[in-house]
């Protein structure tokens, strides 16, 4: 009875997520004061108005910066168009990580806005500032995980663009050097390197062009790996079982289902409430047109869809031919073959942003047989703690 279970919505590696950390930036006072007239739509009294950014000349890690508008009180804000940034308390601050700016010179629009809480903030002055940025990071690996299907997550890859020619990058545990990825000519460089002899656990990557480094952290997983991106940590998940299309061998399954909400539950902290319909997450049943080959066809599939680098709603759909399902329970039955709650969990993994691995013990390998788990693994845990850390909500 080996029930393979693909990951329904195929992974895609997302976005690199942003660089967490401050570097030691020294703060170099930059004034500007450009002034342009604002438009006919606008309010118009720029005249008098000054705008000045205080903060570093160079981004390298993240850094924020300070603008200071005077000579007219009715600015309330300050908006800047190329990040999308827009701060209504004073003193107003801008905060630039290189990620999201473009290697080399950065011309930044910087406008002083009116207290409208409309879309059409009144522009009462503008000002420009220029940034540098030595090293952009367009691509990183934030998980690297050795026993992923997924052969491409078994790499640190890394994607750099720079302002002046050279990179080199590096891999450090705390300081210490572990392993390093190689030194290139060039305004631009990709790396793809092997883990291999690390250890499972939280790494830096440094990139350094130009005497100027970023910093960005990387995970190497232990048996586990991600497929898409998390749901918010904080919010309450609802999910709904819509049981049309349920066979009579599965009756019962709504009691394993919320066995395996809980057992996530436990492990995450996460929070999820059952609903009638129109749940965050929605259980539901495939006939043949999702299942074609019928009881020979995965036996579930479960993923979510993404916006935004966040995950926005999953679904857990099983097959109503499958034997499986029939099988109540967390434990394993006389051939030691584990019952649906392992399928169940399984496909909520995927739904929740784990993959498939190649590590056969664990919970998240693509098919179960005799002597497979029945319930959330060691593997999953520490993924599913990782993917979703504790934090003050
Ligand atoms: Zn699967």
């Amino acid at each position: 009875m080996s029930s393979p279970t693909p990951s329904w919505f195929r992974t895609r590696r997302g976005r690199a997520l942003l660089a967490a950390g401050l570097g030691g930036l020294v703060v170099v006072p930059v004034a500007v004061n450009s002034l342009s007239p604002a438009g006919a739509a606008n309010p118009v009294s720029a005249a008098g108005i000054k705008i000045s950014v205080a903060g570093p000349a160079t981004v390298t890690a993240s850094a924020a910066y300070t603008v200071t508008v005077t000579g007219d009180s009715r600015v309330c804000g300050v908006m800047e168009g190329t990040t999308n940034q827009i701060d209504k308390k004073k003193p107003y601050r801008l905060t630039f990580s290189p990620q999201n700016l473009k290697a080399g010179t950065n011309k930044l629009s910087i406008a002083a806005i009116g207290c409208s809480d409309t879309n059409s903030f009144p522009v009462y002055g503008t000002a420009t500032k220029t940034l540098t940025v030595p090293v952009h990071v367009g691509e990183y690996s934030r998980w690297v995980a050795p026993a992923s299907s997924d052969a491409g997550q078994r790499k640190v890859r890394l994607k750099v663009s720079t302002a002046k020619s050279g990179v080199s990058a590096k891999l450090l545990r705390g300081t210490t050097t572990v392993k390093s990825l190689g030194r290139k000519t060039g305004k631009s460089a990709t790396y793809s390197v092997s883990p291999k002899g690390l250890k499972a656990g939280t790494y830096t990557l440094a990139v350094t062009s130009g005497g100027k480094t970023v910093k960005l952290r990387t995970t190497i997983t232990n048996g586990w790996a991600p497929m898409l991106s998390p749901f918010p940590r904080c919010n309450t998940l609802t999910w709904n079982y819509d049981a049309k299309g349920e066979p009579a061998r599965a009756a019962g399954i709504e009691k394993d289902l919320r066995g395996a909400f809980s057992r996530v539950a436990t492990v995450t902290g996460l929070k999820f409430k059952q609903v009638k319909s129109g749940g965050t997450i929605e259980v539901n049943w495939g006939g043949s047109d999702r299942f074609p080959d019928g009881g020979s066809d995965a036996a579930g599939v479960g993923g979510s869809t993404v916006s935004g680098g966040r995950a926005i709603s999953g679904a857990l759909t099983l097959n109503s031919a499958s034997t499986w399902v029939g099988m109540p329970g967390f434990g394993h039955d006389a051939g030691n073959f584990p019952a649906r709650g392992g399928l169940i969990l399984h496909e909520l993994g995927h739904v929740l942003g784990l993959n498939h691995v190649t590590n056969k013990k664990a919970l998240m390998y693509p098919v179960s047989s005799n002597g497979s788990p029945s319930t959330l693994t060691a593997y999953e845990k520490s993924g599913l703690k990782l993917l979703y850390p504790a934090a003050s909500c």
